[in-house]
């Protein structure tokens, strides 16, 4: 599918199109729910792939790399998360960086790194052992040394492709170091923008679950009349809508914001904790309204149920982002 996706040319849509933060996650928002798998991969390729690289690569590499990406000829993939670091992966980095000459050495492990099964490049984030300092590099996944493995048997997400990645003394080139990624302040600036198009998925997962909610309520029959007759299937409906609107809402606002340059990291967290609690209960909802036919694969709400619960817990899980606002309200850090 990459390059019909490519011919629809939706790549980078504010830093090269020039489009507003509201267009750009009104679009996300419409490609979560026609298909959240898809929306999935265009958000590791385009926003945390090409994000790192628009917000943390020197303009010569940009100029160098950027091209290739945007056409959709090289495919990218974001290596952060550990098997022993998640919710913890700002200190808790293991994966480690050693330069040698000219060169950086890498080693260590990643886990649930979306595309990097396939994909051509992988940003992979690794501590420098000498100043101690999270950093990132662009490491091509035919280096010596790298290996990535499919994780089998996901729930949600069937079409995206998550691997556990092996660094066994990957040679890096220092060209390869993107110069602006210097500590783990500056990985944040990356995921302040992605977290926030995780909560327009959030929207989208909303839309989808009432799409088709209302649909089976008004076709399907039971006691004579449609379900949708019923007054407690239309206040479960309802409720739906309201949730899908409030976060639309709130996701208007901050892109509003965003667009001024005055987004906070912590209004990002806000919004990814609150959208995805409220997609938790709509996708629910939606759940219920197709009787058993909500748990088969048929009818396409399982799928909205299921994918809906991956939202909820990458890109900084519920309590993650709940925390990181609790920190900004209170002024006490309570992570620990
Ligand atoms: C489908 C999918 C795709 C992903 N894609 C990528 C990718 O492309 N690149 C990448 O780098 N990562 C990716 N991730 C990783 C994702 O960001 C992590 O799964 C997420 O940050 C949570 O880490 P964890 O799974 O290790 O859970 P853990 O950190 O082990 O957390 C387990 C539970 O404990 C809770 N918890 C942890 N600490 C605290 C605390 N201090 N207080 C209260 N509760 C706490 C969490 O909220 C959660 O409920 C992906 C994950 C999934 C599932």
């Amino acid at each position: 599918m990459i390059p019909k996706i490519a011919e629809l040319d939706v790549m980078s849509p504010v830093y090269r199109q020039g489009h507003t933060n509201l267009f750009a996650g009104l679009c996300h928002a419409e490609f979560t729910r026609a298909d959240t798998s898809f929306a999935t991969f265009l958000g590791v390729h385009d926003g945390l792939f090409t994000g790192s690289i628009e917000a943390l690569a020197s303009e010569e590499q940009k100029a160098a790399w950027l091209p290739d990406i945007y056409s959709m000829k090289k495919i990218g993939a974001f290596g952060l998360t550990e098997p022993l670091g998640g919710s913890d992966v700002a200190g808790g980095t293991r994966t480690t960086a050693r330069r040698d000459g000219d060169n950086w050495i890498l080693n260590g492990e990643k886990r649930w790194i979306g595309n990097a099964t396939f994909s051509d490049w992988v940003v992979i984030y690794a501590r420098d052992v000498a100043d101690n300092q999270v950093k990132g590099f662009l490491v091509d996944t035919k280096t010596k040394g790298y290996s990535a493995t499919k994780i089998e048997n996901k729930i949600a997400l069937r079409t995206v492709q998550n691997a556990d990645i092996v660094l066994d003394n990957v040679v890096v080139s220092d060209d390869f170091h993107l110069k602006g990624a210097n500590s783990f302040k500056d990985t944040n600036k990356v995921l302040k923008v992605t977290r926030l198009s995780v909560a327009w998925q959030a929207v989208g997962q909303q839309m989808a679950a009432f799409d088709v909610a209302r649909k089976y309520a008004v076709e399907r029959q039971q006691f004579g009349k449609p379900l949708a007759s019923f007054q407690l299937i239309q206040e479960q409906l309802v409720q739906i809508l309201g949730n899908t609107v409030s976060s639309l809402g709130m996701m208007v606002r901050l892109a509003q914001l965003e667009d001024l340059g005055k987004a906070k990291d912590e209004q990002s967290a806000l919004a990814k904790a609150f959208t995805t609690a409220r997609m938790r209960e709509s996708v629910a909802m939606g759940r219920s309204i197709l009787g058993g036919n909500g748990i088969v694969t048929d009818y396409g709400m399982a799928k909205i149920f299921a994918d809906a619960e991956a939202i909820y817990s990458y890109e900084g899980t519920y309590e993650i982002n709940t925390l990181v606002t609790g920190r900004a309200i209170t002024g006490v850090a309570a992570f620990v």
